[in-house]
């Protein structure tokens, strides 16, 4: 599986996928990025939920 390449969503050059930066352009993948990103959704959830059944509420009053 050494073999496995992706295509950088810059250059659009087949770079190596185990590769943490594309060696044409430099292009750094959001690997971790992305975990992050959903790490910071859920805590925006956790905050904004009593917010939403706040809402929830005031939809059932109407
Ligand atoms: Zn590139």
């Amino acid at each position: 599986m050494s073999d496995a390449t992706r295509e950088c969503p810059m250059c659009a050059m087949e770079v190596d996928a185990s590769a943490d930066a594309c060696p044409v352009c430099g292009y750094e993948a959001p690997r971790q990025k992305t975990s992050m990103q959903v790490a910071a959704w859920v805590m925006v959830l956790l905050l904004l939920w009593p917010a939403l059944e706040g809402l929830m509420y005031l939809i059932e009053l109407l």
